[in-house]
């Protein structure tokens, strides 16, 4: 089941991991599309140039045939607000199909903690039920004031967004970040963990090694799914910090501090550029230099 801006994996039959194609945009995010018996939840829309109603509608109508159904209610949630993660929002929200009636949830704290029941935010958990299925949430701000973490109790996995994936993990406020990360440990002690599943991957099969910003080609990945020591030594090395940033490179992801106290300079911007065109100018063959 693909379509070129995307590549779709059946994780089981009510689970689908679904990959913008790096010639679309090089962040090249991640997606999830989770089946309840009541509803199914759409877990973040992907970044620009994704064109992913179509590839939405395609393998829900699939799963409505093979489940011998006419239509499920779908909501559209987020695990952050970031743009490489909401692009496909509007067409989605536009999306007028009878099988699959849309429930737009918007990536704001207010729009998220009022739909998962969250009393307190960050502090208390909630949850969302899908039909015999229930999904608990954390908010997790760090990477950005409206993160959250899903947790599908049907699986064992859990989703976090951009705040752990093998990549840079790119930290907007060290404080909430390490809060955040303490919340996440504590939900997963004693409890099966799975995986943990973020929204990229930017680390190399190569240990310590990420590919640079703009990479569309990354024939030699490091694998997606990082497990609970990940979030172990992320919390050991925000300790080190002592709540000064400082940019930690660990064998399968890093820990970057960014703005205000990281600025983009003109060398990295520069990099960026370099490293488009050479991707951009070799499209259809990347093994050449
Ligand atoms: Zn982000
Ligand atoms: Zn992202």
């Amino acid at each position: 089941m693909e379509m070129p801006e995307w590549q779709v994996h059946e994780y089981n039959p009510d689970l689908y991991f679904l990959r913008q194609s790096g010639c679309t945009d090089y962040e090249k995010p991640f997606v999830f599309l989770l089946f309840g018996a009541g509803r199914a939840l759409l877990l973040d829309t992907g970044s620009r140039r994704g064109n992913i109603a179509p590839q939405i509608q395609l393998t829900v109508h699939r799963w409505l045939v093979r489940n011998n159904r006419a239509s499920i209610p779908l909501v559209v949630v987020h695990t952050h607000s970031h743009s490489d993660h909401v692009a496909g929002d509007a067409e989605l929200q536009a999306l007028n199909d009878p099988g699959i009636p849309i429930t737009y949830v918007a990536p704001t704290v207010e729009a998220t903690q009022k739909f998962y029941g969250m009393r307190r935010w960050p502090d208390d958990p909630g949850s969302v039920d899908l039909g015999s299925r229930i999904i608990d949430v954390l908010a997790i701000p760090g990477h950005d004031a409206a993160g959250v973490a899903l947790y599908d109790r049907q699986t064992a996995i859990m989703f976090t967004g951009d705040s752990v994936y093998p990549g840079r993990l790119y930290i907007r406020d060290l404080l909430a970040f390490e809060k955040s990360n303490e919340r996440m440990l504590r939900f997963t002690e004693g409890k099966v963990l799975a995986h943990i599943l973020g929204n990229h991957i930017e680390q190399s099969r190569t240990p310590y090694l990420d590919y640079p910003v703009g990479t569309m080609y990354q024939p030699n990945e490091h694998e997606w799914a990082l497990s609970r020591g990940a979030l172990l030594e992320i919390q050991a090395g925000l300790a080190g910090m002592h709540g000064k940033p400082q940019r930690i490179m660990y064998r399968d992801f890093s820990l970057w501090p960014v703005a205000p106290l990281v600025q983009e300079t003109d060398e990295t911007r520069a990099a960026f550029k370099q490293t488009q065109k050479q991707q951009l100018d070799h499209m259809w063959d990347q093994t050449q230099p």
